[in-house]
């Protein structure tokens, strides 16, 4: 019998979840060329499918202890009925994050104007989805459609999510078409502010930092998916001296587990700092929860048990549990969702 102990649950800031078909089928290669198998994942996607497949992938976050989770969602309206769906029967909040893309990509990813990737958002809201916009990047987004999105955002009062900064590759890009680097032209565009949230910024230098940190965005970390795409280390010390909220996402969902996701960030960190407790336990559990749930307009999500008797867990006192969960245990400590279902 688990020795249950209630603790704040966790948030999803960042998820594709079709993408955990992915795991282990994907390997070698570098970012480009995983995409190039994730669009071929995305390719094959229906309504069913993405009901089916969705409904597992938020079972495991709920039971690995992710209350809320982002869906960055490009792969259509009729899927983003399917995922809502999913969620419900998860028992996982759920936000679509509804992805405007321009260029690139799958035909089904793309919208024909800027006009019908916002009315598509409209129908979203109108069916009583929870709904944030998110250009996907710079990539896919130019700036007239950057513009006019970041207009609504601010006129509907809705989050806005964006990737940005993830690969090398996207900011040489960026400054080959616009002269300014991928957060400068988001800022140019009237994408940032306060219920802005920027994907990875993994590659992103002082100046563009200091506009996050000016605008008062926030920046979603996944570290477990930026080691396995191989992007590099998000700056995590220099976004911490500028008090940049941050969040974290399980993104590609190739790892489902929040304490592994803070435990990564907190990592990262000592190793750029070469000291120990760079984040306090206190903020990497506001990381994990109540910045996630701001970021996707959230006010409130549901908390989680902890096994307090799982073997990860002996020896540890009370008042040490949530330094413990973070520095030592992995998702298996939380005691399953599916296990309060009665008759399971
Ligand atoms: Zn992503």
């Amino acid at each position: 019998m688990a020795r249950a102990v209630t603790v704040p649950g966790f948030v999803n800031a960042h998820s594709h979840a079709f993408q955990r078909a992915l795991r282990g089928r994907a390997a070698g290669g570098d970012f480009w060329a995983w995409r190039d198998g994730m669009l071929a994942e995305a390719e094959r996607h229906t309504p069913t499918s993405v009901r089916d497949l969705y409904a597992m992938t938020y079972r495991e976050m709920r039971d690995a202890g992710f209350t809320a989770v982002g869906e960055f969602h490009y792969l259509g309206v009729d899927t983003a009925f399917a995922a809502a769906e999913a969620a419900a029967d998860a028992d996982i909040a759920f936000v679509c994050l509804h992805v405007a893309y321009a260029r690139g990509g799958l035909d089904r990813m793309r919208q024909t104007s800027v006009e019908a990737y916002l009315a598509d958002v409209e129908r979203l809201r109108a069916a009583g989805l929870a709904v944030g916009v998110a250009p996907h990047s710079v990539r896919a987004c130019p700036r007239d459609w950057l513009e006019a999105i970041g207009d609504f955002a601010a006129s509907e009062g809705l989050v806005l999510h964006v990737h940005a900064d993830e690969q090398p590759r996207e900011v040489e890009e960026c400054l080959a078409e616009h002269g300014m680097r991928p957060i400068e032209l988001l800022a140019e565009c009237g994408c940032l502010g306060p219920r802005t949230t920027v994907v990875h910024a993994t590659h992103a230098n002082g100046a563009e930092l200091d506009l996050l940190r000016d605008s008062g965005s926030t920046i979603c970390a996944c570290p477990t998916t930026e080691a396995d795409l191989g992007d590099g280390f998000i700056p995590a010390v220099r976004i911490r001296h500028r008090a940049i909220p941050l969040c974290v996402g399980s993104d590609s969902n190739v790892r489902i587990d929040p304490l592994e996701e803070l435990r990564e960030l907190e990592g990262i960190a000592r190793r750029q700092e070469g000291r120990r407790g760079v984040f306090s336990t206190e903020e990497l559990w506001e990381i994990g929860g109540a910045h996630g749930a701001r970021a996707l307009g959230l006010d409130a999500w549901d908390d989680i048990a902890i096994d307090a008797g799982h073997r990860s867990l002996a020896g540890v006192a009370p008042e040490h549990l949530r330094s413990a969960l973070v520095a030592g245990c992995s998702a298996d400590v939380v005691v399953a969702a599916s296990a309060d279902v009665p008759g399971t």
